[in-house]
């Protein structure tokens, strides 16, 4: 079975996802081609275990994003069968115009994907799993962290296309972020805190514990909304960004179902609470009945001894 796989890329090169996005094809059957925009990280893609070929697709359009344009530009290099993207904002974006273009049915955000073609993903803000069945041609893109990434070794063939597709609507500069940490959205730990952190200043001791375990850190809307200084970027939850970790601990944080909507997906959660009644010990693995005061200095001293 043919797999598009339009390649998630960054400034700097190939995003890690790119390579899930393959291991997820390869595990249903698939013969994977990944699209490179821009022609960005076609070296890197090339190298992935398990893919046949790679075609970095250059053009004017990719200077800036347009998800039309982008669509429109590969399009023509996407087969007739299963086009994978990563469920991120260009990813959703651009296979959504695809599958438009083409007629063909889009699943968003999947967790889930078995030859068949059987797909899984939340819904109701992650309350229930749906599970559907397609049939190619269709296109899926692919929630972050949910798959197993395919290894490296690969040395598939590379071409380079120009492609050119008129801009619309074009994104001219990103806002810089706030933060220069590790994004939520990209990181296999994240450490999140809530309003009970009770100042933004107080962030420092989960930023000092992140940087001990290479970890994100996160915030509720509570805390996104109330203080300027913790950025909108850093939120978690039905209108932040939705995270599969494999260790999620949530500081401060009540479980409010918008928040869990975004992390209950997470392979381990870890919540630090003082109310011991607090639905985010629903979803917890590890619960920790005390003040941040007094088990953050635990945690950070215990760390420091590994
Ligand atoms: C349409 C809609 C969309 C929403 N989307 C989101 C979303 O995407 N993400 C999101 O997070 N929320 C979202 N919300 C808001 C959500 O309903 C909650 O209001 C929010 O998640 C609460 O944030 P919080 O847990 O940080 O704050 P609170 O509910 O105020 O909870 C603070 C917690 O900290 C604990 N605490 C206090 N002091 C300490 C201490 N010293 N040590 C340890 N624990 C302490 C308290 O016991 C409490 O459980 C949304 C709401 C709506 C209506």
């Amino acid at each position: 079975m043919d797999v598009t796989i339009i390649a998630e890329t960054t400034v700097d090169g190939l995003h890690p996802v790119t390579s899930q996005l393959v291991g997820a094809a390869i595990a249903i059957g698939g013969t994977p081609t990944v699209l490179c925009p821009g022609g960005i990280g076609t070296t890197a893609a090339a190298s992935i275990s398990g893919v046949s070929k790679v075609i970095g697709v250059k053009g004017d359009c990719f200077n800036t994003f347009d998800s039309g344009a982008w669509a429109a530009a590969l399009n023509p290099l996407v087969s007739d069968g299963v086009i994978i993207a990563a469920s991120a904002p260009s990813g959703r974006e651009v296979a959504a115009q695809i599958a438009a273009m083409r007629g063909i049915p889009i699943i968003q955000d999947a967790t889930g994907l078995e030859a068949g073609i059987t797909v899984t993903r939340g819904i109701y803000s992650g309350k229930a799993i749906e599970t559907s069945t397609v049939t190619a041609p269709c296109a899926i893109t692919l929630r972050a962290n949910a798959f197993d990434a395919a290894g490296e070794g690969g040395s598939a063939e590379v071409s380079t296309v120009n492609q050119s597709a008129d801009v619309a609507v074009a994104v001219r500069e990103a806002i810089a972020k706030a933060s220069e940490r590790l994004d939520v959205a990209e990181a296999n730990i994240i450490i999140s805190g809530g309003r009970g952190m009770g100042d933004p200043a107080n962030f420092s001791h989960l930023n000092e514990i992140a940087d001990m375990i290479g970890a994100a850190v996160g915030a509720s809307r509570a805390a996104v909304d109330t203080w300027d200084e913790i950025p909108h970027g850093m939120q978690v939850g039905q209108t932040g960004k939705t995270v599969t970790p494999s260790l999620y601990i949530a500081v401060g944080i009540s479980g409010a179902i918008q928040h869990l909507a975004g992390m209950r997906t997470s392979k381990y959660i870890v919540a630090i609470n003082k109310d011991p009644d607090a639905p985010i010990f629903g979803v917890a693995d590890y619960g920790i009945v005390a003040t941040w005061e007094a088990a953050l200095p635990a945690l950070k001293e215990e760390l420091g001894k590994l």
